[in-house]
């Protein structure tokens, strides 16, 4: 039978693999909408070869292109935030949440108001959201995939098991291309240095985030949504072969953990088949070639980003939504040169010790409005040279 799939960030790095897969299944699928910023030339070739119904760019300033590129298809083209938020918004068995940034908040939230079924990648839209989205997901009875390696393999975990016999989850993590680097020499790490990821292929974004091992702390805050057990069930190990995605621990003592190639066509496979199970292109799981799986803990001296996540979760209302708005502007001035790969970190902590907490956000409204006043402080701090130097 035949599903409609909207992919929201089809340019970007998930969205090419949901594509691949896609590609190998393509009477499974119908496309309805297939979305990006500003590559406007990428996404009419890919709404040409999948057939889509409809292709958005989310900067309005790029749709002449779109049009341009689509003109005599009969694909509908369309730009601007508006734009992108209906096309969420339109009714399809399964969609992908695969834009970066809060940028992709207010798509998701879209998709979750009309009770969709959806597999999310966009993590910072939890982050930045947790409660207001997940109470909108339980008031629309929609459906919510975790995509995010970790999220998938804890979810495949949990299946056929009641939430109140976990004991604790651990997220594992690769500890990202600078693991071993001193705080010295992490303080000269390059963009192209941070971004040269041992073991996964991703967007620049969540590659910088690997190796400030930001990204685990918001996996953290992304976990304790997802997975309701509490802050003092949820740790950390680092595991550099990146084999198994992660574990649940039950209070028996028996352990399950999820193993896989280091590849994000895995996860998504399971969230387009769920609940049942399709073909990837990977090869088998060969252990015997691995050899070895080693842990150990994490380093929070040289990485506190997670420190600031957990933190930023304890202190609750604003303070996830401020970390991931200041992470996302210090992220993009690191990749632009204009900030150092350890002053990340303290940009962030720095935004959040100005940022007054307030009430927690109630609304969509509330957490946008706090992730622009995140923004406005982060980017005040960006200009002071004690920070930046
Ligand atoms: P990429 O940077 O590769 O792709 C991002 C996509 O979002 C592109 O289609 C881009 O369009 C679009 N986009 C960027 N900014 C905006 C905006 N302001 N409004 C609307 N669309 C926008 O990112 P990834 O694919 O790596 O990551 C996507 C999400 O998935 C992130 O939240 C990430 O944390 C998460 N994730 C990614 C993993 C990975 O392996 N890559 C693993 C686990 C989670 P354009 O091309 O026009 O810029
Ligand atoms: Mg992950």
């Amino acid at each position: 039978m035949t599903r409609t799939l909207t992919l929201l960030g089809a340019t970007g790095s998930i969205g090419a693999s949901t594509l691949d897969l896609v590609r190998r299944n393509r009477a499974a699928w119908q496309i309805e909408a297939l979305t990006a910023q500003c590559s406007a030339a990428q996404l009419a070739a890919l709404a040409i070869e999948f057939d889509a119904r409809l292709a958005v760019v989310g900067d309005e300033a790029c749709l002449p292109e779109l049009r341009d590129a689509l003109a005599g298809t009969g694909i509908a083209a369309a730009g601007g935030r508006a734009a992108l938020i209906e096309a969420a918004a339109r009714p399809v068995d399964m969609t992908v949440a695969a834009i970066v940034g809060c940028a992709g908040l207010a798509p998701v939230m879209a998709a979750v108001e009309r009770g969709g079924t959806i597999a999310l990648a966009n993590k910072e839209a939890l982050v930045s959201a947790g409660e207001v989205l997940m109470a909108a997901v339980a008031r629309h009875g929609a459906t919510l995939l975790p995509t995010d390696s970790e999220h998938n393999a804890i979810f495949q975990c949990l299946a056929g098991n009641r939430i109140a016999d976990v004991a604790r989850i651990t997220l594992t993590a690769s500890g990202g291309p600078l693991r071993t680097w001193s705080a010295e020499r992490l303080h000269t790490a390059t963009p192209a240095e941070a971004i040269a990821h041992p073991n996964w292929s991703m967007g620049a974004k969540i590659s910088v985030d690997s190796a400030t091992m930001m990204n685990k702390g918001l996996e953290y805050i992304e976990a304790y949504h997802l997975f309701p057990v509490g802050l003092d069930k949820l740790s950390i190990v680092i595991h550099p072969q990146s084999v198994i995605h992660s574990m649940v621990e039950f209070r028996d003592r028996s352990t399950l953990a999820q193993l896989g190639p280091s590849d994000m066509r895995v996860p998504i496979a399971s969230c387009l088949a769920w609940p049942e199970r399709m073909e990837t292109p990977l090869g088998p799981l060969d252990l015997a070639a691995i050899g070895e799986l080693t842990f150990h803990a994490p380093d929070e001296e040289r990485f506190p980003a997670t420190r600031l996540a957990r933190e930023a979760l304890a202190a609750g209302g604003a303070a996830p939504a401020i970390l991931n708005a200041a992470n996302e502007v210090a992220v993009a001035a690191f990749l632009a040169g204009q900030l150092r790969f350890t002053h990340i970190a303290a940009l962030v902590e720095e935004t959040l010790e100005r940022s007054p907490l307030g009430a927690a956000p109630a609304s969509l409204e509330d957490v946008l409005a706090i992730d622009q006043s995140a923004r406005r402080e982060a980017q005040r701090l960006l200009e002071n040279p004690a920070l930046v130097g």
